[in-house]
């Protein structure tokens, strides 16, 4: 088993193969199924990423407590304009990720990736970086072994829940998934992709977990929709040759120190953050008629 971000790069090495490969052998080494039905398994992951990456683009979806729905078709419409201080690619992948946590909060199908709550990130920046890139459906499924990586790195080794790290474990975590897919994506090295993954969770440490009224809507569905701008971001700098001054692995172990650090108030208990401001309050009363 791989339990580190160094252990993944000696074996990336010592096989001279790229993160996939590695993550593709090491789940047919610990699971019951053969290669082609992990790949298989993989593959229909990615086919409910697409459909609620897509499916609140042009038709809003409303969750039940009304707290979220209608802003990935607007973030959308303004992917469609031509000019735009973001840019095409930003504003799409914005929209796609407002889309999976819109359909997340309106109870339908996502893929939780690494969790429900932060589940637009992932499928946002590889449906979007695979159209920059022209890429295959296989390197698509491929750079999802690669996020699984580093989420199962994470896991070990921190945690990926809100509930026990804040934000930064799951948004970041996320992030920092489909960060190192974006770089396999675009044709970087493993290095790269531990860069981007690093630096994607540096930006977002100490991002505490606050949802309004305790639902997983606000401002989980906004931070879906920055954690994959995050990502991308990351990606385009490790690219550039820029590398994370703390590797990998120690940047996540602070991670989990600082979770630790964070009090219960703010690792999705609802009771401060954002959850505990005024209009946070006012919609708590008014989604459980108080
Ligand atoms: S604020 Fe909390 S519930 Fe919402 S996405 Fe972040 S960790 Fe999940």
């Amino acid at each position: 088993m791989i339990y580190s971000g160094e252990e993944l790069l000696k074996a990336c090495r010592a096989n001279q193969c790229k993160i996939s490969s590695i993550a593709i052998e090491e789940e047919t080494k610990t699971s019951s199924l053969s290669r082609n039905e992990i790949i298989e398994k993989m593959r229909l992951n990615f086919e409910v990423m697409k459909s609620s990456a897509s499916c609140a683009l042009e038709n809003e979806m409303r969750s039940v407590s009304g707290l979220t729905g209608g802003d990935a078709k607007k973030a959308w419409k303004r992917s469609l304009q031509n000019k735009t201080i973001c840019g095409k690619t930003i504003n799409t992948a914005m929209a796609r990720a407002l889309s999976c946590s819109e359909v997340n909060g309106a109870m339908g199908k996502i893929v939780a990736a690494p969790t429900a709550g932060s589940c637009g990130i992932l499928p946002a920046v590889i449906i979007t970086v695979s159209e920059n890139y022209n890429s295959s459906e296989e390197d698509v499924i491929n750079s999802l072994f690669t996020a699984s990586a580093i989420g199962g790195i994470i896991a070990h080794n921190a945690t990926l829940s809100g509930a026990e790290g804040g934000c930064q474990a799951e948004c970041g975590s996320a992030s920092a998934m489909a960060a190192a897919a974006a770089i396999e994506l675009a044709g970087g090295n493993p290095d790269e992709c531990l860069n981007a993954s690093a630096i994607a969770i540096k930006c977002v440490l100490g991002l505490v977990c606050d949802p309004v009224a305790g639902l997983v809507e606000a401002p989980c569905a906004k931070r879906n929709s920055m954690g994959a701008v995050s990502a991308m971001a990351a990606a385009d700098m490790a690219l550039a040759g820029i590398k994370s001054i703390i590797p990998f692995d120690e940047v996540v172990d602070a991670m989990y120190r600082v979770g630790r650090a964070i009090p219960c108030e703010l690792r999705e208990t609802a009771q401060g953050g954002l959850a505990a401001t005024p209009t946070g309050k006012r919609l708590f009363n008014k989604v459980f008629k108080k």
